[in-house]
Parts: C-alpha cells; structure tokens; sequence
C-alpha cells in the first residue's frame, strides 16, 4: 500500500517505522510526513511525541485524538519551494537542514514572504500570531496542504510548519494556516489531489464519509 503521505514509497518502508519508533526521520520534511501519517492512522502519541518539549505541555494523547475527531485525511502535498527555505545565512545549517529534502527544492525567499504575508492568523491551531524567521541552526519551515474529509466535504489545511532539532531529533514546533484552509469543492473528473494519476472520483473521493 501506498504510504498516507503520498510519497512514492509504501508505509512500511516510508512512515511507519517512525511512528512505531523503530526510526527516526532524518528531515523536517520526514518528521511532517510521518506526523500526516500518524493522524491518517490514529496514532495520536506520536503526534503529542513529535511536538517540541515546550508544546507539548498542556497537550494530552485525548485532546488530540478528540481534535481530530470525524477527520478522514487521504492526502498530503509538500510545496517543494518552501521545503529548503530554512531561512539562513549559515553555511552549517543549510547543510543540517536540506539532508533529505526533495530533489526539487529551491530556496526562493520572496515566494516564502508572500506565503507569510498571506498565512491567516486567527485558525484554531495556531499558537502563535505569526511566523518567526529562523535564524538559527537545526530549524526548518516546511509548507503543506493536507486534505480530509469530514461529514462528506472535502476540506484542505494549508500550513507552514516551524521545526526544530531537540535531543538529536526533528520535533514540530508551530504553524501558520494560509487563508485557503476550510472547505473547498474539487472536480470528480480532475486528477486526485493525492498524485495518483488516477481521476479524483476514481481514487480518494471513494474514501469520503
Ligand atoms: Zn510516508
Ligand atoms: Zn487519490
């Protein structure tokens, strides 16, 4: 089976060794994708685990779990502009940050400062009003839109996600939500949101409930 996050790898050699603890993503980029990964499948602490230290405080396994309630996420995009802009001027993180992004990458910054300006501030799972430019090493911004259905609508979360190294190990931090989240109506016969290649109507909109 193809893994939840829409790579091109199946999930038992993309995201769930990380969930099941058996490896842990070496990329901001990894550590997003296993997290889509652990809601599509209910695993709720791993996303408590995977949250910096300083969020996870006043966070419970139950709260997420209640959160994500009536939830069905099917697909997962990465916007590959925003996935190298660890927005740095050091040579060393730089380094650090890109160990496995994708092969697209490119670090355009006037693309990321729009997205910025653009991010909506008052969505439900933000913590912070806005989002702080890294400046410093072991930190990464990755930008996604997650798509899910609830009570048989098609939603989409677009957000940049801030990341950080603690203890050796990639953690979520916080996001901004752009102002395209919420509802959205998408074509049966368009290509599936999810990459597949196949029509929407023929893939992920079979999932919808
Ligand atoms: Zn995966
Ligand atoms: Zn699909």
């Amino acid at each position: 089976m193809r893994c939840y996050c829409c790579s091109s790898k199946s999930f038992d050699e993309c995201c769930e060794p990380f969930i099941k603890g058996d490896k842990h993503p070496s990329s901001a980029e990894q550590l997003m994708r296993s997290r889509f990964s652990a809601y599509a499948t209910a695993h709720y602490q791993y996303i408590l685990e995977t949250y910096t230290k300083e969020k996870q405080q006043g966070l419970s396994v139950e709260d997420l779990a209640q959160s994500a309630q009536g939830a069905t996420w099917f697909a997962l995009k990465v916007h590959p502009t925003l996935a190298a802009s660890s927005v740095d001027n050091s040579v060393d993180s730089l380094v650090g940050n890109s160990v496995s992004s994708t092969e697209e990458s490119s670090i355009d910054s006037s693309v990321h400062a729009d997205a910025k300006v653009e991010a909506q501030t008052n969505a439900e799972a933000i913590s912070k009003p806005s989002l702080k430019l890294i400046s410093k090493p072991n930190n990464a911004i990755v930008e996604f839109t997650a798509y899910y259905f609830e009570n048989k609508s098609m939603y989409q979360l677009h957000e940049t996600s801030n990341f950080s190294v603690e203890d050796g190990k990639w953690r979520y931090h916080d996001g901004v939500l752009h102002d395209d989240c919420g509802k959205i109506k998408y074509g049966r016969n368009l290509p599936c949101v999810c990459g597949s290649n196949k029509k929407f109507k023929q893939c992920c909109a079979t999932k919808s409930r």
